[in-house]
C-alpha cells in the first residue's frame, strides 16, 4: 500500500538494488569513478558548525589502508572545547527544524537519497580509498544508506499518522512522537556511510538534531555525506559536522548536561563508556540521556551433521572473511558437528586458502585491515591463538604496498573458553569449535557476552525450530551466512554485551529519537458515557 498524507505520497519502501560488476558498463563506470576520485585524494575538509566553516591547528589525516602514503583527506581536529559551540550550534537549530512538518523532513531524506543514487559509483570509490572496500562490499554499504534514508522517511510519515488506540467518549486521545533534542551522532568507522547515515538520517527525520562526529579512520566519506545534506537543502545547525580522534570530543560532547541523547554504534569498550558517563546527571542538565547503544560481536555458525556441507562451507567464509572479518555480524566461532568435523574443515581449509588477496580498488575478494593498530591486534590475536589451538591456514602478515594486510586465518581444535572464542578480534580471523550434540553446540553458541547474529546450517525442521528457542542472538538466519542484514527485512541489533538491541532499519528504530506526547482534548458534547466515567473514576 502506498503511503499518503495530504501533501506526500510514495511508493513502498523496496531495497535498492546491488550493482551487477560482471557488466561491462558497471565494471567500466566503477574504473572511471576510481581515477576520478584518485585525483580528488588529499583535500581537506572543513569543520562545520551552525553553519560556519572552521579550521584546527590539528589535523587528522585520513590514509588509504592498502596504501598508507596515500592520504585520502585531510580533517579538522575537534578537541573537547569545540563540544560546547557544537551543542550550541545544534540547540539553535532545534526550535525551527522540530516544527518544520515532517513531509519537508521526509523530502529532505528523499533528495539525499536521489543525490546517492546519481553518485553512486563515485561514493562507493571514496569507500574503496578511505576503508579498503572491494566494489561489491562499497555498494552494498552505498545501497544500505539509500536504504536507510528511503525508509526511515516512510517510517516518519507513519509515525506521523499514529494514535492512541482507544479513543474515549467524549474526548479527542491523541499520542504524538515528539523529537528528543539535541544529540551526538557517534559512528564506526567500519560501514561509514550506511551507519554514519543512517543514525544521523534517524535523528532529523524526527525533528532532532545533530553532532556528528565521524570514526576518525573514515571522515571523508562522512565529510562527503555532510555536503549532500547541504546540496539537498538542509539548514544550517541541524548537523554539525564535527570530525575527532580519541575520546577528548566524543566523551565531551556525550557529557555535555545539553546533549538529549546519543546514537552510537562502536567496540563494547566505548559503549560502555558512554553508557556509564550518560547516566551521571550533570549540573544543569533536565533530563535523563537517552543512549542508542549498537556494539561488538562474537557471532557463530553451527554447522548440524544433516546439513548441506557445501552451503555451509560458503557461508562461513562469506560470513568470516568477507571484508576481512570487519563486520559486527562477521563469523568468527563455526561450531561443527563432529560427524561431518573434519570433511568440514578440509573444505574450509581449501576456500580460505584460496582467497584472492590484494589491493580493493583492483577488486580483490580480500583486502586490507584499517589501520596500524587494527593490525597490530590482530596479530597479537593470532599469537595468542597458535597457543591456545591449532593454525590450520594463514596466520601471517601479507606485504603488499605498505598495506595492513593479514592472510585470512583459521584456527581448529578452539576450546569454547579460549579467548579467540571469546573476544570480538574484528580481523580475519576464525575460530573452529567442535560439538558432539546440538544441545553442546547451542550452549557454546550462547556462551560468549555478545549476542549479535547467528546462523545454523541443518536440513531438519526439528533442529531449526530449537535454534528459533534457543540460539540467544538479535539476528538469527537460518541455513544462510550471518552477515548481509537487509534494511526492512531484517532489523538489526544485538542482545547482551552487543548493546542496546536497537533494530536499525526496523519499525521501531524511529520511536528510539522520540519521545510520545499523550494529547487528550474534552469535545464540546461528551457522551453520557464518558461523563458517568469521569463520576466512577474520580478524575
Ligand atoms: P570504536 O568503539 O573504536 O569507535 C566508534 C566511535 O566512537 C568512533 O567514532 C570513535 O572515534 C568514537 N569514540 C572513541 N572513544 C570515544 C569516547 N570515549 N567517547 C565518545 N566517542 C568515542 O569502534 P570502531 O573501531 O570504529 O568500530 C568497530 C566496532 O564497532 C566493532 O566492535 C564492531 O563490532 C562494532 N560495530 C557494531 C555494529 C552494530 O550494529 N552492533 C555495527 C558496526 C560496528
Amino acid at each position: 500500500m502506498a503511503l499518503s498524507t495530504p501533501s506526500l505520497s510514495l511508493p513502498p519502501f523496496r531495497n535498492e538494488p546491488f550493482l551487477d560488476f560482471t557488466d561491462a558498463a558497471v565494471k567500466r563506470a566503477m574504473q572511471e569513478a576510481l581515477v576520478t576520485v584518485r585525483g580528488e585524494l588529499g583535500r581537506e575538509y572543513d569543520l562545520v558548525l551552525g553553519g560556519k566553516r572552521l579550521r584546527t591547528s590539528a589535523k587528522i589525516a585520513s590514509v588509504n589502508p592498502a596504501r598508507p602514503a596515500q592520504v585520502v583527506g585531510v580533517h579538522q581536529h575537534a578537541e573537547a572545547e569545540h563540544a560546547e559551540p557544537a551543542l550550541q550550534a545544534a540547540l539553535a537549530a532545534f526550535p525551527a527544524w522540530s516544527r518544520t512538518p515532517v513531509e519537508d523532513r521526509v523530502q529532505l531524506l528523499l533528495r539525499v537519497a536521489g543525490l546517492i543514487r546519481e553518485r553512486k559509483f563515485t561514493l562507493c570509490a571514496w569507500l574503496t580509498f578511505e576503508v579498503g572496500k572491494n566494489w561489491a562490499e562499497a555498494d552494498a554499504d552505498v545501497g544500505e544508506c539509500i536504504d536507510f534514508l528511503e525508509f526511515y522517511a516512510r517510517e516518519a510519515l507513519r509515525l506521523s499518522h499514529v494514535t492512541t488506540p482507544i479513543q474515549l467518549p467524549g474526548e479527542r486521545n491523541l499520542l504524538r512522537y515528539v523529537p528528543l533534542g539535541a544529540g551526538a551522532v557517534i559512528p564506526p568507522w567500519n560501514f561509514p556511510f550506511a551507519i554514519m547515515a543512517g543514525m544521523t538520517a534517524a535523528a532529523i527525520v524526527t525533528g532532532n538534531t545533530v553532532v556528528l562526529k565521524p570514526s576518525p579512520d573514515a571522515p571523508t566519506i562522512a565529510a562527503h555525506f555532510f555536503s549532500l545534506l547541504e546540496e539537498a537543502g538542509l539548514p544550517d545547525g541541524v548537523v554539525n559536522f564535527c570530525p575527532g580522534a580519541g575520546p577528548g570530543f566524543g566523551s565531551a560532547v556525550v557529557a555535555h548536561p545539553q546533549t538529549r541523547f546519543i546514537a552510537f554504534t562502536g567496540s563494547k569498550k566505548v559503549g560502555l563508556e558512554i553508557y556509564e558517563s550518560a547516566a551521571k546527571t550533570q549540573p544543569g542538565q533536565h533530563f535523563l540521556k537517552r543512549t542508542i547503544l549498537e556494539m561488538g560481536g562474537k557471532d557463530a555458525i553451527v554447522v548440524d551433521a544433516n546439513c548441506d556441507l557445501q552451503a555451509a562451507v560458503e557461508g562461513v567464509v562469506a560470513s568470516a572473511f568477507g571484508f576481512n572479518g570487519q563486520k559486527c555480524s562477521a563469523c568468527s566461532r563455526v561450531i561443527v558437528d563432529e560427524a561431518i568435523h573434519d570433511a568440514f574443515v578440509d573444505e574450509l581449509a581449501e576456500r580460505v586458502g584460496s582467497l584472492p588477496q590484494g589491493d580493493p580498488a583492483e577488486n580483490f575478494y580480500a583486502g586490507p585491515v584499517i589501520s596500524p593498530a587494527a593490525y597490530q591486534r590482530v596479530l597479537d590475536y593470532i599469537e595468542l591463538g597458535k597457543s591456545e589451538a591449532r593454525l590450520l591456514t594463514g596466520g601471517d602478515p601479507v606485504h603488499n604496498e605498505g598495506g595492513f594486510y593479514i592472510a585470512p586465518t583459521v584456527f581448529v581444535d578452539v576450546p569454547p573458553s579460549a579467548r579467540i572464542a571469546q573476544e570480538e578480534i574484528f580481523g580475519p580471523v576464525l575460530a573452529v569449535l567442535r560439538s558432539r550434540t546440538l544441545d553442546e553446540a547451542l550452549a557454546i553458541a550462547n556462551s560468549t557476552e555478545y549476542g549479535l547474529t547467528g546462523a545454523i546450517y541443518s536440513k531438519s525442521p526439528e533442529v531449526l525450530e530449537r535454534a528459533r528457542n534457543e540460539f540467544h542472538v538479535g539476528n538469527l538466519y537460518l541455513n544462510r551466512k550471518c552477515t548481509g542484514a537487509m534494511v526492512g527485512a531484517h532489523p538489526f541489533g544485538g542482545f547482551n554485551m552487543s548493546g542496546t538491541d536497537s533494530k536499525a532499519g526496523g519499525p521501531d528504530y524511529l520511536l528510539l529519537f522520540t519521545q510520545a506526547k499523550s494529547i487528550a482534548e474534552k469535545v464540546a458534547h461528551p457522551s453520557k458515557e464518558a461523563d458517568e466515567e469521569e463520576v466512577r473514576m474520580g478524575l
